[in-house]
Protein backbone atom coordinates (compact mmCIF):
# COMPACT_ATOMS: atom_id res chain seq x y z
CA UNK A 1 0.00 0.00 0.00
CA UNK A 2 1.03 3.73 -0.65
CA UNK A 3 -0.60 6.31 0.38
CA UNK A 4 -0.95 9.88 0.26
CA UNK A 5 -2.01 12.16 2.93
CA UNK A 6 -2.63 15.81 2.73
CA UNK A 7 -3.08 18.47 5.59
CA UNK A 8 -4.56 21.99 5.74
CA UNK A 9 -6.38 21.86 8.78
CA UNK A 10 -4.60 25.10 10.48
CA UNK A 11 -1.51 26.91 9.06
CA UNK A 12 0.33 24.42 7.77
CA UNK A 13 -0.10 22.94 3.99
CA UNK A 14 1.09 19.51 4.04
CA UNK A 15 1.32 16.41 1.61
CA UNK A 16 3.15 12.85 2.40
CA UNK A 17 3.79 9.71 1.17
CA UNK A 18 3.51 6.54 3.18
CA UNK A 19 3.68 2.97 3.19
CA UNK A 20 1.79 0.65 4.28
CA UNK A 21 5.14 -0.96 5.86
CA UNK A 22 5.51 2.41 7.98
CA UNK A 23 8.00 4.04 5.36
CA UNK A 24 7.62 7.82 5.05
CA UNK A 25 8.62 8.05 1.65
CA UNK A 26 8.48 11.90 1.50
CA UNK A 27 6.77 14.51 3.68
CA UNK A 28 6.17 18.30 2.92
CA UNK A 29 5.44 21.22 5.00
CA UNK A 30 5.31 24.57 4.37
CA UNK A 31 4.01 26.77 7.20
CA UNK A 32 2.47 29.70 7.01
CA UNK A 33 3.61 31.24 9.80
CA UNK A 34 5.04 34.21 8.10
CA UNK A 35 1.79 35.03 6.40
CA UNK A 36 0.46 35.42 9.73
CA UNK A 37 2.70 36.79 12.00
CA UNK A 38 1.55 40.79 11.62
CA UNK A 39 -1.54 39.55 13.07
CA UNK A 40 -0.52 37.43 16.11
CA UNK A 41 -2.74 34.53 15.05
CA UNK A 42 -3.48 32.41 12.41
CA UNK A 43 -6.59 34.29 10.27
CA UNK A 44 -8.81 31.84 8.80
CA UNK A 45 -9.35 33.29 5.52
CA UNK A 46 -5.84 33.92 4.70
CA UNK A 47 -5.06 30.55 6.06
CA UNK A 48 -7.58 29.25 3.75
CA UNK A 49 -6.53 31.61 0.68
CA UNK A 50 -2.87 30.11 1.08
CA UNK A 51 -3.72 26.29 1.38
CA UNK A 52 -5.90 26.76 -2.10
CA UNK A 53 -2.86 28.15 -3.48
CA UNK A 54 0.02 25.85 -2.33
CA UNK A 55 -1.89 22.32 -1.98
CA UNK A 56 -1.22 21.15 -6.13
CA UNK A 57 2.56 22.41 -5.10
CA UNK A 58 2.88 20.29 -2.27
CA UNK A 59 1.19 17.04 -3.18
CA UNK A 60 3.32 17.39 -6.65
CA UNK A 61 6.42 17.77 -4.20
CA UNK A 62 5.52 15.45 -2.09
CA UNK A 63 5.25 12.91 -4.88
CA UNK A 64 8.46 13.93 -6.74
CA UNK A 65 10.46 13.51 -3.34
CA UNK A 66 8.98 10.30 -3.00
CA UNK A 67 10.42 9.67 -7.24
CA UNK A 68 6.17 8.27 -7.88
CA UNK A 69 3.63 9.09 -9.92
CA UNK A 70 0.07 9.37 -9.18
CA UNK A 71 -0.47 5.82 -10.73
CA UNK A 72 1.76 4.28 -7.95
CA UNK A 73 -1.05 5.54 -5.13
CA UNK A 74 -2.87 2.88 -3.39
CA UNK A 75 -5.45 6.01 -1.75
CA UNK A 76 -5.61 9.13 -0.86
CA UNK A 77 -6.15 10.67 2.53
CA UNK A 78 -7.12 13.64 3.27
CA UNK A 79 -8.14 15.61 6.97
CA UNK A 80 -11.34 15.98 6.90
CA UNK A 81 -11.75 18.24 10.52
CA UNK A 82 -11.68 19.20 12.95
CA UNK A 83 -10.42 22.75 11.93
CA UNK A 84 -10.23 25.84 10.12
CA UNK A 85 -12.91 25.29 7.84
CA UNK A 86 -11.78 27.01 4.54
CA UNK A 87 -8.40 25.40 4.91
CA UNK A 88 -9.82 21.75 5.61
CA UNK A 89 -12.26 22.11 2.55
CA UNK A 90 -9.17 23.28 0.26
CA UNK A 91 -7.56 19.66 1.12
CA UNK A 92 -10.54 17.63 0.55
CA UNK A 93 -11.24 19.42 -2.75
CA UNK A 94 -7.66 18.79 -3.59
CA UNK A 95 -8.00 15.30 -2.30
CA UNK A 96 -11.54 14.49 -4.10
CA UNK A 97 -10.00 16.45 -7.60
CA UNK A 98 -7.28 13.46 -7.33
CA UNK A 99 -9.33 10.82 -6.41
CA UNK A 100 -12.03 11.86 -9.29
CA UNK A 101 -9.47 12.18 -11.81
CA UNK A 102 -7.75 8.81 -10.92
CA UNK A 103 -9.87 6.16 -9.52
CA UNK A 104 -8.49 6.44 -6.34
CA UNK A 105 -10.09 5.34 -3.04
CA UNK A 106 -10.36 8.41 -1.23
CA UNK A 107 -10.56 8.22 2.91
CA UNK A 108 -11.34 11.27 5.07
CA UNK A 109 -9.32 11.56 8.09
CA UNK A 110 -9.97 13.38 12.02
CA UNK A 111 -7.29 15.40 12.19
CA UNK A 112 -6.90 14.49 15.78
CA UNK A 113 -6.89 10.75 14.80
CA UNK A 114 -3.95 11.38 13.11
CA UNK A 115 -2.16 12.23 15.99
CA UNK A 116 -3.15 9.93 17.87
CA UNK A 117 -2.70 7.36 15.34
CA UNK A 118 1.39 8.43 14.46
CA UNK A 119 2.69 6.49 17.46
CA UNK A 120 1.65 3.41 15.25
CA UNK A 121 3.54 5.02 12.41
CA UNK A 122 7.02 5.26 14.23
CA UNK A 123 7.14 2.77 17.08
CA UNK A 124 4.23 -0.40 15.43
CA UNK A 125 3.15 0.50 19.42
CA UNK A 126 0.10 -2.11 19.41
CA UNK A 127 -3.39 -1.10 21.11
CA UNK A 128 -4.43 -0.11 23.45
CA UNK A 129 -1.99 3.24 24.35
CA UNK A 130 -2.45 6.35 26.32
CA UNK A 131 -2.58 9.49 24.61
CA UNK A 132 -1.53 12.78 25.55
CA UNK A 133 -2.66 15.33 22.66
CA UNK A 134 -0.79 18.58 23.68
CA UNK A 135 -0.55 21.51 21.25
CA UNK A 136 -2.11 24.82 20.49
CA UNK A 137 -5.27 24.29 19.67
CA UNK A 138 -5.60 20.84 21.54
CA UNK A 139 -5.29 19.27 25.30
CA UNK A 140 -6.74 15.68 25.74
CA UNK A 141 -5.84 12.38 27.11
CA UNK A 142 -7.31 9.47 24.65
CA UNK A 143 -7.43 6.04 25.25
CA UNK A 144 -6.51 4.72 21.70
CA UNK A 145 -8.16 1.52 21.31
CA UNK A 146 -8.25 1.06 17.47
CA UNK A 147 -7.71 3.35 14.55
CA UNK A 148 -11.37 4.69 15.14
CA UNK A 149 -11.66 3.72 18.85
CA UNK A 150 -10.73 6.40 21.37
CA UNK A 151 -12.17 7.09 24.41
CA UNK A 152 -11.60 10.26 25.99
CA UNK A 153 -10.76 10.36 29.16
CA UNK A 154 -10.26 14.22 29.84
CA UNK A 155 -9.09 17.41 28.36
CA UNK A 156 -8.46 21.24 28.66
CA UNK A 157 -11.76 23.39 30.18
CA UNK A 158 -10.43 26.07 28.73
CA UNK A 159 -7.06 27.36 26.50
CA UNK A 160 -4.59 24.27 25.47
CA UNK A 161 -1.18 24.67 26.93
CA UNK A 162 0.41 25.95 23.61
CA UNK A 163 -2.07 28.92 23.63
CA UNK A 164 -1.02 29.71 27.04
CA UNK A 165 2.66 29.52 25.97
CA UNK A 166 1.85 31.67 23.07
CA UNK A 167 0.26 34.19 25.35
CA UNK A 168 2.90 34.31 28.05
CA UNK A 169 5.57 35.23 25.66
CA UNK A 170 3.79 38.15 24.33
CA UNK A 171 2.93 39.26 27.66
CA UNK A 172 6.57 39.38 28.05
CA UNK A 173 7.64 40.75 24.52
CA UNK A 174 9.00 37.60 23.70
CA UNK A 175 9.16 35.95 19.98
CA UNK A 176 6.42 33.73 18.48
CA UNK A 177 6.06 30.68 18.68
CA UNK A 178 5.67 31.00 22.70
CA UNK A 179 6.35 27.98 23.64
CA UNK A 180 10.16 27.42 22.44
CA UNK A 181 11.24 31.15 23.86
CA UNK A 182 9.56 30.71 27.14
CA UNK A 183 11.50 27.34 27.41
CA UNK A 184 14.57 28.85 26.23
CA UNK A 185 14.24 31.67 28.96
CA UNK A 186 13.22 29.22 31.87
CA UNK A 187 16.45 27.30 31.30
CA UNK A 188 18.15 30.17 33.33
CA UNK A 189 15.47 31.07 35.52
CA UNK A 190 14.59 29.89 39.10
CA UNK A 191 11.17 27.77 39.04
CA UNK A 192 10.60 28.61 43.04
CA UNK A 193 10.79 32.50 43.15
CA UNK A 194 7.07 33.21 41.64
CA UNK A 195 4.06 31.01 43.18
CA UNK A 196 1.80 30.23 40.20
CA UNK A 197 -1.35 28.44 40.64
CA UNK A 198 -1.85 24.51 39.61
CA UNK A 199 -5.51 24.55 38.24
CA UNK A 200 -7.89 21.90 38.69
CA UNK A 201 -5.46 19.71 41.00
CA UNK A 202 -7.87 19.63 43.45
CA UNK A 203 -10.41 18.30 41.44
CA UNK A 204 -10.71 14.54 40.31
CA UNK A 205 -10.43 13.48 36.69
CA UNK A 206 -8.23 14.20 34.28
CA UNK A 207 -9.62 17.40 33.56
CA UNK A 208 -7.18 20.27 32.80
CA UNK A 209 -7.32 24.28 32.57
CA UNK A 210 -4.86 27.08 31.72
CA UNK A 211 -6.71 30.11 31.68
CA UNK A 212 -6.33 30.95 35.01
CA UNK A 213 -2.43 30.32 35.30
CA UNK A 214 -2.58 32.88 32.06
CA UNK A 215 -4.42 35.68 34.15
CA UNK A 216 -1.87 35.04 37.59
CA UNK A 217 1.14 35.35 35.28
CA UNK A 218 -0.41 38.68 33.67
CA UNK A 219 -0.87 39.79 37.11
CA UNK A 220 2.50 38.90 38.36
CA UNK A 221 4.10 40.60 35.46
CA UNK A 222 1.81 43.84 36.27
CA UNK A 223 2.64 43.97 39.49
CA UNK A 224 6.78 43.78 38.93
CA UNK A 225 5.96 46.21 36.75
CA UNK A 226 4.47 48.63 38.50
CA UNK A 227 7.06 47.89 41.72
CA UNK A 228 10.31 48.43 39.59
CA UNK A 229 9.06 50.25 36.96
CA UNK A 230 9.65 47.62 34.46
CA UNK A 231 10.81 43.80 33.92
CA UNK A 232 14.27 42.96 34.95
CA UNK A 233 15.69 40.18 32.03
CA UNK A 234 16.00 38.09 35.74
CA UNK A 235 12.35 38.47 36.28
CA UNK A 236 11.72 37.08 33.11
CA UNK A 237 13.66 34.07 33.28
CA UNK A 238 12.00 33.66 36.45
CA UNK A 239 8.49 33.86 35.45
CA UNK A 240 8.84 31.60 32.67
CA UNK A 241 10.39 28.88 34.83
CA UNK A 242 7.18 29.01 37.26
CA UNK A 243 5.05 29.04 34.19
CA UNK A 244 6.89 26.20 32.71
CA UNK A 245 6.91 24.31 35.71
CA UNK A 246 3.34 24.73 36.60
CA UNK A 247 2.35 23.60 33.42
CA UNK A 248 4.75 20.68 33.59
CA UNK A 249 3.12 19.41 37.21
CA UNK A 250 0.01 19.82 35.85
CA UNK A 251 0.14 17.49 33.18
CA UNK A 252 2.40 15.37 34.78
CA UNK A 253 -0.63 14.89 37.45
CA UNK A 254 -2.93 14.24 35.23
CA UNK A 255 -1.46 11.66 32.94
CA UNK A 256 -0.74 9.65 36.40
CA UNK A 257 -4.44 9.47 36.82
CA UNK A 258 -5.31 9.06 33.15
CA UNK A 259 -3.01 6.10 33.51
CA UNK A 260 -4.40 4.66 37.26
CA UNK A 261 -7.92 4.91 35.88
CA UNK A 262 -7.07 3.21 32.70
CA UNK A 263 -3.66 1.01 33.15
CA UNK A 264 -2.10 0.93 29.85
CA UNK A 265 1.51 -0.58 28.09
CA UNK A 266 2.50 2.99 26.81
CA UNK A 267 1.97 6.87 27.76
CA UNK A 268 2.30 8.33 24.39
CA UNK A 269 2.37 12.40 23.54
CA UNK A 270 2.01 14.28 20.50
CA UNK A 271 1.51 18.04 19.59
CA UNK A 272 4.13 21.00 19.85
CA UNK A 273 4.00 21.46 23.21
CA UNK A 274 5.73 17.80 23.37
CA UNK A 275 9.15 19.15 22.33
CA UNK A 276 9.48 20.85 25.98
CA UNK A 277 12.03 19.06 27.84
CA UNK A 278 10.73 19.75 31.22
CA UNK A 279 6.80 18.81 29.75
CA UNK A 280 8.55 15.49 28.73
CA UNK A 281 10.34 14.97 31.57
CA UNK A 282 7.89 15.02 34.12
CA UNK A 283 5.29 12.69 31.59
CA UNK A 284 8.11 9.94 31.31
CA UNK A 285 8.72 10.09 34.98
CA UNK A 286 4.77 9.90 35.41
CA UNK A 287 5.00 6.74 32.60
CA UNK A 288 8.18 5.07 34.61
CA UNK A 289 6.42 5.03 37.89
CA UNK A 290 3.26 3.51 36.48
CA UNK A 291 5.17 0.65 34.56
CA UNK A 292 4.53 2.26 31.16
CA UNK A 293 7.13 3.22 28.35
CA UNK A 294 7.24 7.00 27.38
CA UNK A 295 7.04 7.76 23.68
CA UNK A 296 7.49 10.82 22.26
CA UNK A 297 7.94 10.61 18.10
CA UNK A 298 10.33 13.16 16.83
CA UNK A 299 8.73 16.48 17.01
CA UNK A 300 8.33 16.89 12.71
CA UNK A 301 5.83 14.50 13.33
CA UNK A 302 4.38 15.57 16.80
CA UNK A 303 3.26 18.92 15.06
CA UNK A 304 0.83 19.07 11.89
CA UNK A 305 2.19 17.03 8.47
CA UNK A 306 0.82 15.00 6.34
CA UNK A 307 2.16 11.53 7.14
CA UNK A 308 0.27 11.09 9.50
CA UNK A 309 -2.98 11.89 7.71
CA UNK A 310 -1.55 9.22 5.01
CA UNK A 311 -0.82 6.64 7.84
CA UNK A 312 -4.54 7.13 9.16
CA UNK A 313 -5.80 6.85 6.20
CA UNK A 314 -3.98 3.53 5.77
CA UNK A 315 -5.49 1.95 8.62
CA UNK A 316 -8.36 2.86 8.31
CA UNK A 317 -8.59 1.53 4.10
CA UNK A 318 -7.30 -1.77 6.20
CA UNK A 319 -10.53 -1.71 8.08
CA UNK A 320 -12.79 -0.88 5.01
CA UNK A 321 -13.34 2.64 5.15
CA UNK A 322 -13.83 4.55 1.49
CA UNK A 323 -15.58 7.70 1.39
CA UNK A 324 -17.36 8.97 -1.83
CA UNK A 325 -17.38 12.29 -3.38
CA UNK A 326 -19.83 13.57 -0.48
CA UNK A 327 -17.35 13.43 2.24
CA UNK A 328 -17.68 16.78 4.39
CA UNK A 329 -15.62 19.37 5.62
CA UNK A 330 -15.95 19.19 9.02
CA UNK A 331 -14.93 22.28 11.32
CA UNK A 332 -15.87 20.31 14.37
CA UNK A 333 -15.80 16.54 14.90
CA UNK A 334 -14.59 15.29 18.44
CA UNK A 335 -12.92 11.84 18.56
CA UNK A 336 -14.41 10.42 21.16
CA UNK A 337 -16.78 7.51 20.41
CA UNK A 338 -19.55 8.29 23.18
CA UNK A 339 -19.74 12.19 21.07
CA UNK A 340 -18.96 10.39 17.57
CA UNK A 341 -19.74 6.70 16.54
CA UNK A 342 -18.65 6.58 13.62
CA UNK A 343 -15.52 8.00 12.77
CA UNK A 344 -14.44 8.79 8.81
CA UNK A 345 -18.25 8.86 7.05
CA UNK A 346 -19.23 5.29 8.57
CA UNK A 347 -18.75 3.95 5.34
P1 LIG B 1 -3.26 22.08 16.47
O1 LIG B 1 -2.35 21.24 15.68
O2 LIG B 1 -3.67 21.46 17.75
O3 LIG B 1 -4.43 22.61 15.71
P2 LIG B 1 -1.10 23.99 16.54
O4 LIG B 1 -0.92 23.95 15.07
O5 LIG B 1 -0.97 25.29 17.21
O6 LIG B 1 -2.50 23.38 16.96
P3 LIG B 1 1.32 22.45 16.98
O7 LIG B 1 1.89 22.91 15.68
O8 LIG B 1 1.26 21.02 17.29
O9 LIG B 1 -0.13 22.99 17.25
O10 LIG B 1 2.11 23.15 18.16
C1 LIG B 1 2.35 24.53 18.23
C2 LIG B 1 2.30 24.94 19.68
O11 LIG B 1 3.31 24.25 20.42
C3 LIG B 1 2.55 26.42 19.87
O12 LIG B 1 1.57 26.93 20.73
C4 LIG B 1 3.94 26.47 20.49
O13 LIG B 1 4.14 27.57 21.34
C5 LIG B 1 3.99 25.16 21.24
N1 LIG B 1 5.39 24.74 21.45
C6 LIG B 1 6.31 24.48 20.51
N2 LIG B 1 7.51 24.20 21.07
C7 LIG B 1 7.32 24.29 22.41
C8 LIG B 1 8.18 24.15 23.54
N3 LIG B 1 9.47 23.85 23.42
N4 LIG B 1 7.63 24.31 24.77
C9 LIG B 1 6.32 24.61 24.90
N5 LIG B 1 5.48 24.79 23.89
C10 LIG B 1 5.97 24.62 22.65
FE1 LIG C 1 -2.57 19.32 14.96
Amino acid sequence: LIFLGIESSCDDTAAAIVAGDRRILSSVVSSQTALHADFGGVVPEIAARAHAERLDLAVEQALAEAGLGLRDLSGVAVTAGPGLIGGVMAGVMCAKGIAAGTGLPLIGVNHLAGHALTPRLTDATPFPYLMLLVSGGHCQFLRVEGPRAFTRLGGTIDDAPGEAFDKLARLLALPQPGGPSVEAEAAGGDADRFDLPRPLLDRPGCDLSFSGLKTAALRLRDRLVEEQGGLRSRDRRDLCAAFQAAVAEVLAEKARRALDRAPVPVLAVAGGVAANRAVRGALEQVAKAAGAAFLAPPLRLCTDNGAMIAWAGIELFRLGQRDGMDLAARPRWPLDGRAAPMLGSGR
